[in-house]
């Protein structure tokens, strides 16, 4: 069997066949950093992470491009609000969304474009569009992209022209007048005052401005594919459903009209919302929730990656305090298989784990391969934790075949919660972090030499940062972090070492 995706250009699920063999593009729309992301946007995040873990598990060479929309009406407003240049005010959120995707074990993109960085390919794209006779200058300074000499606009949205003319009215360029067709966009807006103040605002060929929310997306993206693979058709672009129309209508019909290409991706993934008790969150109803909202309560963020993907990826997930206490409780009873399973690893494995682990491989490919079904993946790592729980009961050893099939699994879907803490007290074990210590850990080994390893770094890392050496200190999270452990300050003065991966 082999991946099928549902793809929104045919609304169907299709064998994937990548462009070129054994290599995926893929672009996921990035956050807009003008506040903190909230849990519906990172509903979206997580199941593109699993889409990236999945292709990759699959033996694909991933390039996934994941933007950062640093300039657009709402980072403009919201610096003007708080009186700062543009960047004093995004670069906080921006890096407060890095935390929150780390936090959520989601993967870093393997590129990560800020819309700043890229105006010179936005300036590029829109030229040649001026060049090709589909843009044009508007009254007020601004240039648009004229839908009426795109004739397959409306494709992957499939809706009317009365629909498209009622939707676009949301977020183009107010000015209507200056239009040729009210349902035109804008791509590159005109410098106002208030762009200026706040540092918004770049010299262009066609006036000085800044770009438009969509165009961001075809300038980055189309630039690094070129760059990278040599190509301008992407393989997957993803996003919510939100995002459908029009901006990934518009994303589309900039790409192609300027590379003359059929297709600017191949295929279209797009995930439900989130809703919370049963309502759209927003601002209005006052229930956003934020990644670090759940931080803050003690959840787990293996109790979110499972309360997320217990819900298939096109079903609407509502979040309720009910479903967020039972993913927690579920991901804390996989976490403590887990510890089991690593403690009583052994040399050979016991017939009925060997026989659980290689229907966990099969339940989990199937699954996955079936447009991304996550909760019969997440089943499946339930019925292996049940049927592995009553092997251990009853004496039989683990060895490395229900590891290996575990951590593969848990490598994808990542929704185990870190359970088995080891805490140093504030009378620092001096000696656990003297004398030599491998910067790798120990190859192996049993779990007692393992957690004896990262403890000792724990110490170190401590002393480090009692020298105020953080860059030190940093580095040691991070080697902790790549050998499967998490360090945690205590409010005490003591430290944790706590297990988060296999
Ligand atoms: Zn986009």
């Amino acid at each position: 069997m082999t991946l099928r995706l549902h793809n929104t250009l045919t609304r169907r699920v299709e064998p994937f066949v990548p462009l070129q063999s054994g290599r995926v593009s893929l672009y996921t729309c990035g956050p807009t950093v003008y506040n903190y992301a909230h849990i519906g946007n990172f509903r979206t995040f997580l199941f593109e992470d699993l889409l990236r873990r999945w292709l990759e598990a699959s033996g694909y060479d991933v390039l996934h491009i994941m933007n950062l929309t640093d300039v657009d009406d709402r980072t403009i407003a919201a610096a003007r609000d708080k009186g700062v240049p543009l960047r004093a005010h995004v670069d906080p959120f921006a890096r407060a969304f890095e935390e929150d995707r780390d936090w959520l074990r989601i993967k870093p993109a393997t590129e990560q474009p800020r819309a700043t960085e890229y105006i010179g390919s936005m300036i590029e794209l829109i030229q040649g569009l001026l060049d090709r006779g589909v843009a044009y200058h508007g009254e007020d300074g601004s240039v648009y992209f004229a839908i009426a000499r795109f004739p397959a606009y409306g494709r992957l949205s499939q809706l009317d022209r009365r629909e498209l003319r009622a939707g676009a009215s949301e977020r183009v360029s107010a000015d209507e007048y200056s239009k040729e067709d009210a349902r035109d966009f804008v791509l590159w807006k005109a410098a106002r005052p208030e762009d200026e103040a706040v540092g918004a605002a770049w010299d262009a060929p066609f006036g000085r401005g800044r770009p438009g929310w969509h165009i961001e997306c075809s300038a980055m993206a189309l630039e690094l594919i070129r760059r990278r693979l040599g190509t301008d058709v992407l393989d997957i672009h993803a996003g919510g459903v939100d995002l459908i129309f029009p901006h990934h209508e518009d994303e589309i019909a900039q790409s192609c009209a300027f590379t003359g290409r059929e297709d600017f991706a191949r295929v279209w993934l797009h995930g439900e919302f989130l809703k919370i008790g049963g309502t759209k969150m927003s601002k209005r109803y006052g229930n956003v929730t934020t990644a670090r909202d759940l931080r803050e309560d003690g959840v787990d963020p293996g109790a979110v990656r499972l309360l997320m993907f217990q819900v298939h990826y096109r079903k609407q997930l509502d979040l309720t305090d009910e479903a967020l206490a039972s993913a927690r409780e579920g991901s804390r009873r996989l976490g403590e298989f887990q510890n089991r399973l690593l403690a009583a690893t052994g040399s050979a494995d016991g017939a009925s784990l060997l026989e659980a682990a290689e229907r966990l491989d099969r339940e989990v490919a199937e699954a996955l391969d079936d447009d991304l079904n996550a909760p019969r993946a997440v089943a499946a790592m339930f019925t292996f934790a049940s049927a592995g729980n009553a092997a251990l009961d009853s004496g039989e050893a683990a060895g490395p075949r229900a590891l290996a099939s575990w951590r593969r699994a848990e490598d994808v879907l990542a929704i185990t919660s870190a359970v088995q803490s080891v805490k140093v007290g504030t009378s620092v074990d001096a000696q656990m972090g003297a004398g030599e210590l491998q910067e790798s850990p120990p190859t192996g080994a049993d779990e007692a030499t393992h957690r004896t390893w990262a403890i000792g770094w724990a110490v170190r890392r401590k002393e480090a940062k009692a020298a105020r050496n953080f860059a030190e200190a940093d580095r040691i999270r991070g080697l902790l972090k790549a050998a499967g452990w998490e360090v945690r300050d205590n409010r005490d003065g003591s430290i944790e070492v706590v297990r988060s991966r296999p």
